[in-house]
């Protein structure tokens, strides 16, 4: 089927992933391929969503394993010839109540599939989008730049980096990695990265997803200059910040269904093709009420 147009979400067997295929199912003109990195659960999803009448593929994918997203990759080469449509929607969290003797490695954990694994998958996939391409980060309230709230004038410097317009992709590696060895030696408040630790509930997520996400919302600038010299026309990457959802990531406590915390990235993820006339959202920080916000 070389020709039809191909969408992939990451981490759908549940939540907001899952309700993005539901909805892309229903109303994106193409192939849509559900993928878990647990087959069965996978498998599960769909056959639910054949319940509903809706009809998505399905491929194995974990992002933490590099030969995964190779298999993707090439099977997408095979069957389609490409890739039109990518929701980076796949991450992890580790509250604000792990254990004091976890945290380095739940910031290290989070870090790495949130930031470098979505980072990898889309080095991966770039060079198979087609012009027209349409990819979408899930971000998160807690990737807006202002959540690198450290003492001052620290933050205020990580701040100047992390939204520096030249940013690379290099550079922004290497901010994770000094927050990581900031985490390691404790004093990452002082060095200016976040510790909300008193302002939330014990629930959320700590620091790491925190840092993972402002990553995230910074890479979808970084990315979209790539596109902008791309020989293919019209690519375009936004991340989304899917509002408060009830989702096991938030252990049921959300305030929209999943159905209304997919919305803005299907929205995003259908944008028409671009013209002078009709300008879409790109590299933009998005909320879950389509709005783009000043990052
Ligand atoms: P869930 O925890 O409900 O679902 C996360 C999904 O990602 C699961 O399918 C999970 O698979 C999958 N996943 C985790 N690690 C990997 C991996 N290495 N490879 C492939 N898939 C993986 O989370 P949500 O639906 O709530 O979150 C979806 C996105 O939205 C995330 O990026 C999150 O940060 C973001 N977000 C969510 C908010 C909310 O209020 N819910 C708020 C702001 C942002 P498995 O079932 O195997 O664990």
């Amino acid at each position: 089927s070389i020709g039809t147009r191909v969408a992939v979400v990451t981490g759908s067997n549940k939540g907001i992933g899952y309700a993005a295929v539901m909805e892309l199912c229903a109303k994106f003109d193409g192939t849509v391929y559900l993928t878990s990195r647990d087959e069965t659960r996978g498998r599960k999803a769909v056959e639910e969503l054949e319940k509903l009448g809706l009809h998505p593929a399905y491929h194995q994918l974990d992002i933490d394993d590099e030969s995964s997203v190779l298999k993707l990759r090439d099977f997408l080469v095979d069957t389609h010839g490409g890739l039109d449509v990518l929701i980076n929607n796949a991450a992890i969290m580790f509250p604000m109540t792990t254990p004091a003797e976890k945290f380095v490695e739940s910031i290290r954990k989070t870090i790495d599939t949130n930031f470098y694994h979505t980072m990898r998958v889309c080095k991966i996939l770039f060079p198979i989008l087609r012009p027209h391409a349409r990819v979408v980060h899930l971000t998160s309230d807690d990737g807006h730049l202002m959540k690198i709230s450290g003492r001052e004038p620290e933050a205020s410097v990580l701040r100047k980096r992390f939204s520096d317009p030249d940013l690379t992709e290099q550079e922004l590696c290497q901010l994770m990695e000094e927050f990581i060895e900031a985490a390691k030696n404790g004093d990452y408040f002082e060095r200016g990265w976040p510790n909300s630790v008193d302002e939330r509930e014990d629930t959320w997520p700590n620091e790491g997803y925190i840092v993972s996400k402002v990553g995230i919302s910074a890479l979808t600038r970084i990315h979209q200059r790539q596109f902008d010299q791309d020989p293919r026309e019209d690519l375009t990457v936004n991340c989304v910040h899917p509002g408060y959802v009830i989702t096991d990531a938030t252990y049921q406590k959300g305030e929209k269904t999943i159905q209304e915390g997919a919305e803005a990235a299907c929205w995003l993820a259908m944008q028409p093709l671009s013209s002078s006339s009709n300008d879409v959202p790109k590299g933009s920080y998005v909320w879950h009420d389509k709005q783009i916000v000043d990052w």
